[in-house]
């Protein structure tokens, strides 16, 4: 059987794999498209990719689940999706989100929830919830979303996957619809930590069409063989350990006597000014959020309503094209930017913003890595957050710093709680060393740590 005839052979067991799931992770797909696609050789050559719907794939629509966009098609590829096709990758679909990217559920989209595939009553996690179900369903080899704050990280940890957040500035943002520009990146996830490791190599590099974006190559051949483990690593303290869910915890002092039976100089850590993360956060990318989306007028894209009058147009357009938390976020992000009240919110967290920044990058002066929950909780039910936007936001508290400092973070899969559900883990290091992080995942890996639990 030669190359091309398996790939179609795997091609149609994905097709029948989706049509048959039950968790709404994938939303769209283009086999008949992928297939004809097959020939293209190259370092991904037969790997499958699914694709949050955030990222521009040409001649396919774009929605970013949202009703203002549901009629868009996008007339160009993302940068990412350019390379990945270059080098052989498959696109066959692409997967659900919170709308324009912004929650931590997957509940907030226009095709409705996407559901945990270790447990249909639960979350798959957000914003990447669909991509990370459907990694965790073998949907696909490969899947691409965004992190803002913990949008790959926290749904791979939901979902017990692999989940790369990049150094900001690594992979081009051309391409991904913008929801807080300081912050937004694109990431991978997979089962397969190599697999990551060479869609980042392809899709990682300078772009002239992203002026944030980093000429730092990847080493993507570099053997993982004789990776030892890190030297040191920073762990954060008991009384944080004490607040998490209580087999979160316990795996994760697991772990951390391990590392120490290894030689692994073990470092607790206060995380810098960690209960000002969340409301720098959120207080900065509702105002980054209220000016990126200020696009959507009906006018230039998507959607358009009814009326002679132009500030009409304007008002319906918004007002029947973005749900509850997507107006939620652009009414806050424009207060805090506005006249009266931007020294005392928007210009005060850019200070402490600083502050983490500095923070963390003083942590990573004095050890290799940090090891960091990726959680406080176990993926929650459908429904249960949905009416309580705080409790949705504190979901992201182990997330949102990395994406504060812009340094690369990835969750990684630590095995389940009693009741069968995924529990992960964030290996975070220093600005472009993201091979730190592959190698100290490929370690835990090889040594099977969590199946001994
Ligand atoms: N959950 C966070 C938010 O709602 C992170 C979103 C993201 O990373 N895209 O903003």
């Amino acid at each position: 059987m030669d190359s091309s005839t398996s790939f179609s052979q795997k091609l149609s067991i994905e097709k029948e794999k989706i049509s048959n799931s039950k968790t709404n992770a994938v939303i769209r797909t283009r086999f008949d498209k992928a297939v004809n696609e097959i020939n293209q050789g190259g370092l991904l050559k037969g790997k499958t990719f699914l694709v949050k719907d955030n990222i521009a794939i040409k001649n396919e629509p774009l929605s970013c689940a949202s009703n203002i966009l549901k009629s868009y098609i996008s007339p160009f590829n993302a940068t990412a999706i350019e390379r990945i096709q270059n080098e052989g990758g498959l696109i066959t679909g692409q997967t659900n989100c919170d709308e324009f990217a912004m929650g931590s559920s997957s509940e907030y989209s226009i095709y409705g929830s996407v559901k945990n595939p270790h447990n249909l009553d639960l979350v798959a996690g957000g914003s990447s919830g669909g991509s990370a179900a459907a990694i965790a369903e073998n949907l696909a080899d490969i899947a691409l979303g965004s992190d803002t704050g913990g949008s790959i990280r926290q749904p791979a940890a939901f979902c017990g996957i692999y989940g790369l957040k990049p150094t900001y500035g690594r992979i081009s943002r051309y391409g991904l619809v913008a929801h807080a520009s300081s912050f937004d990146t694109i990431g991978i996830m997979s089962k397969e930590i190599d697999d990551i490791r060479k869609t980042l190599s392809i899709i990682s590099g300078k772009d002239r069409k992203d002026a944030t974006s980093v000429n730092n190559k990847v080493d993507v051949y570099k053997s993982f063989k004789t990776v030892p483990f890190p030297s040191s690593v920073g762990v954060i303290k008991e009384e944080i350990l004490n607040e998490l869910n209580s087999e979160i915890a316990d795996r994760y002092r697991y772990l951390v006597t391990y590392l120490k039976s290894k030689n692994v100089a073990i470092k607790e850590i206060d995380l810098p000014f960690f209960k000002y993360s969340i409301p720098t956060y959120y207080v900065l990318t509702m105002a980054e959020a209220s000016s990126n989306l200020s696009r959507f007028d009906g006018v230039r894209y998507g959607n358009r309503a009814d009326s002679a009058d132009l500030s009409e147009l304007y008002l319906k357009s918004r007002t029947e094209g973005f749900s509850d938390e997507v107006k939620r976020r652009i009414m806050t992000g424009t207060y805090v930017l506005s006249s009266g009240y931007y020294d005392a919110y928007f210009s005060k967290a850019l200070k402490v913003r600083r502050l983490i920044k500095d923070g963390y990058s003083s942590l990573l002066s004095g050890c290799d890595n940090l090891l960091i929950p990726s959680t406080p909780d176990l993926p929650f039910k459908l429904n249960y957050r949905l009416n309580n936007p705080i409790k949705m936001y504190l979901a992201d508290m182990f997330t949102v710093p990395m994406n504060l400092a812009g340094i690369p973070s990835l969750n990684i899969p630590a095995g389940f709680s009693s009741k069968k559900l995924p529990i992960g883990f964030q290996i975070v290091g220093n600005s472009f060393k993201e091979e730190t992080l592959f190698s100290f995942a490929h370690i835990l890996e090889k040594e099977e740590i969590f199946d001994k639990i």
